[in-house]
């Protein structure tokens, strides 16, 4: 395979943006080289500049559920953009999508549209501590919530810390507020309420962590947290940014009958434009100005063509049957997966659930950040170049999830499969 137009093209681009990138791990720094650049998306495919092409296990880092240009999408984005492309004012399509969203997730009676994720979380915890008067949240180490000041902070592994910044520019007093807690350690979020009892306003939690690979919550750990986030009077916010419209119609929360006070989504309610949102119940939503005094705005929030985006891709998304098309897709590959480390011998394994998985290169099962960092990330740097050169586009980082789309037909899973067993024996 060669990549010459693609490492040209970094080259100049190193020279205007910040490591050649928009976004830090686009840049490949996690397996070393140089990243490939895209011409075009179809389907399963992503198209690069050379004139490589690769089935995409990234969809954008998420929202690519139904696969690229899928065309349904493309039509109702073609003819949004005929009518003009953002007013400032509202219109009936930021309705008809907070509707779908309301009627898919029944822990939300009301919705806020923003741009990103990163915005959502944020507005979310601003609202959490308005409605209760409190300025304590808790988060959980390798959890990512979007780039909010508050929020970048990891914390080591141990039991419970105070929040120290993880980027210079975030000044220590941002997050003092902002508590940790391992991820599947409920005994220390309990810990954390009895020594401020009256103090936290809300704990924010991805109900699956999607960005430190792939963990899954233990059973009890989520109930948990609904358990003491009421006994103690904060909000529980479910950050489904990630999982929203991935694993079910109405997240981890419909798969786990969790209901939280608020949840954030992003991803796959814009199908690919830059949308987030946050709700939750209607009294807590009804703080949100212009109604209430928790003050949010946003000059491009429930622009038309991005919601024209959200709401083809949702209309797809409830058709009857996709989410268990989905299931099969994953269960396959999951299964083809397996076998492949199993037959290999490879010090590897599979977390998966719904249309996302990761493959660790960790023998010993993962429960939490400190877990995941473990791993071997040399290991995963040879397995993803063999993937690439090989046609397949993964995550170039072993501490995300790969994602699978309606676009992935049987065949292309299979070849998925044997890509992975010769990848697992190249790399070893
Ligand atoms: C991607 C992501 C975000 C941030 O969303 P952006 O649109 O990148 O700002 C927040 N939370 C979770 C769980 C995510 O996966």
């Amino acid at each position: 395979m060669k990549f010459s137009r693609s490492h040209q093209l970094f080259q100049e681009a190193q020279n205007l943006l910040p490591g050649g990138v928009n976004s830090p791990v686009r840049a490949f720094r996690g397996v070393g080289g140089d990243p490939v650049f895209i011409e075009r998306g179809h389907g399963a495919y992503l198209y690069d500049v050379d004139g490589n092409h690769y089935l995409d296990y990234v969809q954008s880092w998420g929202p690519m559920i139904l696969g690229h240009a899928y065309p349904s999408v493309l039509e109702a984005v073609t003819q949004a953009c005929q009518r003009g492309f953002s007013f400032g004012a509202p219109t009936e399509a930021e309705s008809e999508l907070a509707r779908i969203v309301i009627q898919c997730v029944p822990s939300v009676e009301m919705l806020r549209f923003v741009n990103s994720g990163t915005e959502a979380t944020m507005s979310a915890l601003r609202l959490a501590r308005a409605y209760s008067g409190r300025s304590k949240i808790i988060k959980f180490s390798g959890c990512y919530h979007g780039h909010a000041d508050m929020l970048l902070v990891q914390a080591g592994s141990g039991v419970a810390t105070m929040g120290l910044p993880d980027s210079p520019g975030v000044p220590a007093e941002t997050t003092k507020n902002t508590l940790t807690a391992a991820y599947n350690d409920s005994a220390a979020v309990e810990e954390l309420f009895r020594t401020y009892p009256t103090e936290i306003a809300a704990v924010i939690v991805e109900p699956i962590a999607a960005n430190m690979g792939m963990v899954l919550p233990k059973p009890g750990f989520l109930e948990k947290l609904r358990e003491l986030t009421q006994k103690y009077g904060a909000l529980l916010i479910f950050d489904e940014v990630m999982t929203g419209f991935r694993v079910a119609l109405g997240g981890m929360q419909e798969r786990l009958g969790i209901t939280p006070d608020l949840t954030c989504f992003g991803k796959i309610i814009g199908g690919g434009m830059p949308v987030g949102a946050y709700g939750g119940r209607r009294e807590i939503m009804q703080m949100v100005a212009p109604v209430g005094p928790m003050y949010q705005a946003g000059t491009l929030s429930g622009n038309p063509l991005a919601m024209a985006a959200g709401i083809a891709t949702l209309n797809e998304l409830r058709k009857p049957g996709q989410y268990e098309k989905l299931e099969q897709k994953s269960q396959m590959l999951g299964e083809g997966i397996t076998k492949a480390i199993k037959d290999t011998g490879a010090p590897a394994q599979i977390v998966r659930l719904g249309a996302m998985f990761c493959v660790y290169f960790n023998s010993q099962p993962v429960s939490d950040y400190a877990g995941a960092k473990r791993s071997d990330t040399a290991h995963f740097a040879r397995y993803f170049w063999n993937m690439l050169e090989q046609g397949i586009y993964l995550p170039p980082s072993q501490f995300e999830s790969c994602f699978i789309s309606l676009a992935l037909e049987d065949e292309m899973l299979e070849e998925t499969v044997k890509a992975v067993k010769a990848a697992l024996q190249k790399s070893a």
